[in-house]
């Protein structure tokens, strides 16, 4: 994956803003932060979707993600923090080497997710919960 901007991060080929490193993951800061010290949770084996990475190491980048949380929002004197994955283009992926955001938030600082809450119809809350169930497909 010669072309891939975190594999040339996790490489070293391209600075980072390292915070944590073990031989799954990879954090470092977003150099275009919604908050100082957001930060990103890669796995070191190149994958574009989240949906290909091995449990175990899915697994690790939740772990690291929720704890770099806990430090950060302690370090900086925060109220929370989001955790974001974003899959595809449609959902907002732009780096195609699957990321975990970790956003730190305080109260009141000023950003909004912009989550909007559509009404089903009648049936169709059970009809696609159904359908999903059917489809998923889990090792
Ligand atoms: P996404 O939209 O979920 O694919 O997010 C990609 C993220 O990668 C964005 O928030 C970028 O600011 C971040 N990003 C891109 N290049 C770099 C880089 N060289 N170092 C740190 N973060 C980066
Ligand atoms: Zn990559």
């Amino acid at each position: 994956m010669n072309n891939c901007i975190f594999c040339k991060i996790i490489n070293g080929e391209i600075p980072s803003a390292k915070i944590y490193e073990d031989e799954l993951v990879y954090a470092f800061l977003d150099i275009s932060p919604i908050n100082f010290g957001h930060t990103l949770v890669i796995p070191k084996e190149h994958h574009e979707s989240a949906s290909t990475i091995p449990e175990h190491i899915a697994g690790r980048m939740f772990h690291v993600a929720s704890r770099i949380g806990i430090a950060l929002k302690r370090e900086l004197d925060l109220d929370g923090y989001n955790l974001h994955l974003a899959d595809g283009l449609a959902a907002g992926q732009v780096v195609m080497h699957a990321h975990l955001h970790v956003v730190p938030r305080g109260v009141e600082d000023d950003f909004h997710w912009n989550w909007r809450q559509l009404v089903y119809p009648e049936g169709k809350m059970a009809e696609i919960a159904a359908a999903a169930a059917g489809r998923l497909k889990l090792d």
